[in-house]
């Protein structure tokens, strides 16, 4: 069984392809991490639940891609978490729990399909994450493990 997926690890900077001026930001974990996801785990995109130093456990998509900046030699894993944040948290260490596949990755003609396909992620995220088995996870130690 591959999911679910725990992983944590430090933020760190992405690069740079504006996905917070698209109103939805995504916080990339480091190589490491990407190393340790089981290797027959599908690209694409996952909804889960997220935190970050351990604070409070909030809902989130996650997309596991080709990097077009290693000329898609790497993978990257980035996370939105669904909220607002006052500041940027690069540098904490941001904690996972993978529980759900959503979609493969796909090329979009337009931002407008991109953020459209985003916001359905979202909210198919918000609804799978409210059933009684993914609710369960919210609670899990692993969020409040000593980092
Ligand atoms: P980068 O290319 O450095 O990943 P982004 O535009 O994707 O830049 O912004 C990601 C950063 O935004 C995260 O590392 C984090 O510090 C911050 N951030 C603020 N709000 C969120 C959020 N809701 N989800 C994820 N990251 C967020
Ligand atoms: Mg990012």
């Amino acid at each position: 069984q591959i999911l679910p997926h725990f992983a944590e690890g430090k933020v760190v900077k992405g690069f740079g392809r504006g996905s917070k001026e698209l109103g939805i930001p995504t916080a990339n974990f480091p190589e490491n991490v990407v190393e340790n996801l089981p290797k027959d785990l599908p690209g694409g995109v996952y909804y889960g639940w997220a935190n970050v130093d351990n604070g409070e456990v909030l809902k989130m998509v996650l997309s596991i891609g080709w990097n077009p900046y290693y000329h898609n030699t790497k993978k990257s894993m980035e996370t939105h978490v669904i909220h607002t944040f006052k500041e940027d948290f690069y540098g904490s260490t941001l904690k996972v729990i993978m529980l759900g596949y959503i979609r493969p990755m796909r090329d979009f003609s337009s931002l407008d399909e991109l953020i459209g396909a985003i916001n359905d992620d979202i909210q198919e995220a918000k609804e799978k994450l409210d059933l009684p088995e993914n609710a369960s996870y919210k609670q899990n130690n692993f969020l409040f493990d000593e980092i």
